[in-house]
């Protein structure tokens, strides 16, 4: 698997480049280690030392960076890039995947992040021919680890038959074109999990991602007026009750890891059952549950060495917009959610915004009241306990995701902050978004830090982030595969 991801463009990288005057945050010490050479050959980073005790070769691309701090190649492990940060997957026509694929992309090269862990979005396997060109240098992008559709129980989380409830005809169309249902997978018993786990391998994924137990809408689970409030509405009772049973769960882990595979879990739901997903000793759980989790599920997760996904940015992002429309029409939105996904974006936010004034959306309405204990206690909470625990965190924010989320690619920065407001030093913030994510994807012999014999994915900021997270986004310039793959405006002067 290692050598598809990491096969490059070797004639374009064949010349000798160095960076020099540099301060380096290698990724590994909490350190600013001032006026450093590196020096890359064929991609691969060869020597690193003090600028006056390393010789330059004669022929190196020499890059005078001085003041510059270079930093390990940003990993953005939860991201969709066939969604453009609005409810876009079902609207296939608006753009092709490749170009959609192609946009987000470099928009997330661009902010500094060489390597991404993409999710689910659009239809069938598009996604995976995409990586293959990325990762073989045809593209420019970050390089890419994929998984396949997801696997849900049926009318459960990203099934289908959620979206196309009424129309079967469509519904078999869909799933005969693509063989799979699009966003996902329906897998409702240990056999059929078996099935899917093999086909996915077959398929050429590099992960399995799929759901904990529970509903997809958690507040029905506990409140019997929303249940027939949504049944009155016209939803089925399948799909309040859909939900991935445990034994089922613990078969998909069982044949994923058999077959040499992590499992990405998805939870937006209560903290019992990010708890059975723990249990069953899943790879890594994605966002954060409704609720706050228990010391002994951190202990636990600690022990089966899990890692957690927050994805916190993505609930603070959904309430500014909600209730500040006029930051959705930035100019810096409209360029990272280009047209005609802001146009797209800005209806369907309306459309919640109203439903939550006015009460007719219960869904909406509930979620939305969640966000600010979810902002006040569950998250800071939460955050604290892992950290007092020695939980591995790994940052992303959702980028591209639609629902209650309208994240726009490239901003990882963001949960970064984050992470920081909530009792994070900045170098653990950089090793959440480097080390962290680079050992739970597999990659860690070749990138997630700046050593002799690793990968040349660096990032070349202007100020120093161990004074300021946000510097993160200060970029100069962005050096992948040991070539310049982005140059901001005045870099590298
Ligand atoms: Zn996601």
């Amino acid at each position: 698997m290692l050598e598809k991801i990491f096969s490059k463009r070797k004639k374009e990288n064949s010349k000798v480049m160095a960076l020099k005057g540099i301060n380096l945050v290698d990724g590994l010490s909490n350190e600013l280690k001032k006026d450093m050479t590196i020096i890359i050959k064929e991609g691969k980073i060869i020597e690193i030392g003090k600028d006056n005790e390393t010789t330059i070769p004669h022929d190196a691309n020499v890059l005078k960076l001085s003041g510059k701090t270079v930093i390990p190649g940003l990993i953005d492990a939860h991201l969709h890039l066939l969604q453009s940060g609005v409810d876009d997957f079902m609207k296939p026509y608006a753009e092709s995947a490749y170009k959609k694929l192609k946009r987000n992309s470099f928009i997330n090269l661009k902010s500094g992040i060489t390597t991404v862990r993409n999710m689910p979005g659009g239809f069938g396997y598009s996604a995976l021919k995409f990586r293959d060109k990325i990762n073989e240098g045809k593209i420019l992008g970050p390089r890419i680890l994929t998984s396949g559709p997801a696997l849900a129980p049926s009318n459960g989380y990203f099934s289908l038959k959620q979206y196309i409830t009424s129309n079967t005809l469509m519904l078999f169309i869909l799933s005969r074109i693509f063989r799979a249902h699009g966003l996902s997978i329906d897998v409702d018993s240990k056999e059929e999990g078996r099935t899917v786990v093999r086909k996915l391998k077959r398929k050429g994924v590099d992960f399995i991602k799929t759901v904990t137990p529970g509903s997809f809408i958690p507040f029905a689970e506990k409140d019997e007026k929303l249940k027939e409030e949504l049944l009155e509405k016209g939803m089925k009772l399948e799909q309040i009750k859909a939900s991935m049973k445990p034994e089922v769960l613990q078969e998909i882990v069982n044949e994923a890891h058999k077959q040499g595979l992590k499992v990405a879990v998805h939870t937006i739901s209560w903290p019992d059952d990010f708890k059975k997903a723990v249990k069953v000793g899943v790879d890594s759980i994605e966002h954060t549950p409704l609720g706050l989790i228990d010391k002994e599920t951190f202990k636990m997760m600690k022990s089966k060495e899990i890692y957690w996904v927050p994805t916190a940015y993505c609930f603070y992002n959904w309430t500014n917009l909600i209730d500040n429309p006029e930051q959705y029409d930035t100019p810096k939105m409209k360029e990272l959610i280009p047209e005609p996904f802001h146009s797209l974006g800005k209806k369907s936010l309306q459309k919640v915004r109203e439903g939550i004034k006015q009460g007719n959306d219960p869904i909406w309405s509930r979620f939305y009241n969640e966000i600010e204990p979810f902002k006040e206690e569950y998250f800071p909470v939460n955050f604290r306990r892992a950290l007092e625990e020695g939980i591995k965190i790994v940052a992303a924010v959702d980028g591209g995701v639609s629902g209650a989320a309208y994240v726009p690619h490239g901003q990882l920065y963001k949960e970064l902050e984050l992470y920081v407001d909530n009792g994070m030093n900045e170098f653990e913030a950089i090793q959440a978004a480097t080390k962290n994510p680079a050992e739970l994807l597999g990659i860690e012999k070749e990138v997630g830090s700046v050593e002799v014999g690793k990968v040349g994915d660096l990032v070349v900021l202007n100020d120093n982030p161990l004074e300021k997270i946000s510097n993160v986004k200060n970029i100069n310039c962005v050096i992948k595969d040991g070539s310049i793959a982005y140059k901001s405006k005045g870099a590298l002067d």
